[in-house]
């Protein structure tokens, strides 16, 4: 029976950035994954590392996006030097385009919110964005600047990790299907695969992304759900953008670590299950959206089309922290920000694990915060918003807010 000082299940960036560390500080580190490592949502992600809020739902994780975004260079340095090669991090910035008849109240809120959140964000004219990035449509009606922002191929970030992970002591079991968390006594003791292999841990963390939610033994289960989300890479040859280009119904991302350059757009935010098939009429809303900001991408080729799982809760805010069980704690429900958000997660999951107390206030991403608020309505029998989220998202939709697609 296999023993270790921590098991870390899921093989994607928040695992493995989470197993990293904890071997770092000497700990006998096993990464658990039920397929391949990094083929799931950390592989599928457009890989723009955006603290900007993109719904009224995801204003708290601003100061967690920052904290996250500040860590990024020196996090991408050290798995780039420990693993010897490259994550295609760039820290151009963004453009959002505007193209209602009301943009430029609309830019004013934006920015508004913005510097109140501690986002330098800042108007850009538009003969000015057009100077900086002449691929751009003539037809938006205001524009936005992100210079603090920066971008990452996720697929490359995913690789060079996996390989600095191994080299730093992680033990990697592929295709080793968690079915069971243990318990044992009040205390987790470890997990069991399907193939009934048992591992046993003094620590155990879920980072098993979208499929957090299917793992039997943790009570109450964890509350994360698929939301599937659908892209397209055009392959072009003549460096068509150089920053992230948005609007509120998609996004360019370039990659010019692929040869040649590729530009990765999206996306979908689709509730179909575990299916991970692509469709026409999500291909057909990336396409049109892709014209409609770059209006010469009519003629690119398209290299690829894929989708992925994004790990959603029922306020689309992270479940992190202990699972009040000993020895179990929870690193999930990244939602449309997981890329970003991988640096801060494993800072923090160190920080529990090896120091049993962490750096920053969390306790709005208490993985049994909706537990203990059925608990506290069937107390007061007080009864609570069926869906905080979308009474938030109205709030904000009331005040006039602009939020991009991420
Ligand atoms: C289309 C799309 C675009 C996105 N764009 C961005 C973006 O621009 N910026 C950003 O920050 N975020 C983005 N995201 C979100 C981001 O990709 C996710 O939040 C992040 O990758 C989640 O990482 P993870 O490691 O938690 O999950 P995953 O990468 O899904 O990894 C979880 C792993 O756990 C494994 N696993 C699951 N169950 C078990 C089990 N029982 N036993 C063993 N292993 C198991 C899975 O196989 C998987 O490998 C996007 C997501 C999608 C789908």
């Amino acid at each position: 029976m296999p023993s270790h000082d921590a098991l870390v299940i899921g093989a994607g960036l928040v695992g493995s950035a989470i197993a990293l560390r904890l071997a770092q500080e000497g700990l006998q580190v096993a990464l658990l994954e039920q397929s391949a490592p990094g083929r799931e949502a950390s592989w599928a992600g457009a890989g723009m590392l955006s603290p900007a809020p993109d719904s009224p739902a995801a204003i708290p994780l601003v100061p967690f996006g920052r904290a996250s975004l500040s860590l990024y260079a020196q996090f991408v340095g050290e798995i780039e030097e420990i693993s010897g090669r490259q994550t295609g991090y760039r820290s151009e910035g963004a453009i959002e385009l505007l193209f209602s008849a009301d943009a430029e109240r609309e830019l004013s809120t934006l920015i508004a919110l913005h510097h109140a959140l501690g986002l330098p964000t800042e108007p850009l004219p538009l003969d000015e964005a057009a100077k900086i990035e002449p691929a751009l449509t003539r037809r938006a009606h205001a524009a936005a600047y992100f210079p603090y922002e920066a971008c990452i191929d996720n697929r490359a970030l995913i690789g060079a990790l996996l390989a600095a992970a191994e080299i730093s002591g992680v033990k990697m079991f592929p295709n080793m299907h968690v079915s069971q968390i243990l318990i044992e006594h009040g205390r987790c003791t470890g997990a069991q695969a399907e193939d009934g292999t048992t591992f046993k841990a003094q620590n155990v963390v879920i980072a098993a992304g979208a499929f957090s939610g299917l793992l039997k033994g943790i009570v109450p289960p964890l509350a994360t759900r698929p939301i599937r989300g659908q892209m397209v890479a055009f392959n072009s040859h003549e460096k068509t953008i150089r920053h992230v280009i948005r609007c509120d119904r998609g996004y360019l991302v370039p990659r010019d670590s692929a040869r040649p350059q590729r530009l990765v757009t999206g996306s979908t935010l689709e509730d179909a299950g575990f299916d991970k098939r692509v469709t026409a009429g999500g291909i057909e809303k990336i396409l049109s959206t892709a014209q409609e900001l770059v209006p010469q991408l009519s003629n690119a080729e398209i290299a690829e089309t894929w989708s992925g799982l994004r790990p959603d809760t029922p306020d689309h805010l992270p479940l992190l922290g202990p699972a009040g069980v000993d020895g179990l704690t929870i690193a999930t429900g990244h939602y449309r920000n997981g890329i970003l958000l991988t640096p801060i997660t494993a800072k923090l999951v160190r920080e529990w694990i090896v120091e049993k107390c962490v750096s920053m206030d969390w306790e709005i991403f208490d993985p049994l915060r909706f537990h203990r608020a059925k608990e506290e309505s069937a107390r007061s029998d007080d009864s609570p918003s069926e869906n905080p989220a979308s009474d938030n998202e109205a709030a904000g939709d009331q005040a006039g807010r602009k939020f991009a697609h991420k």
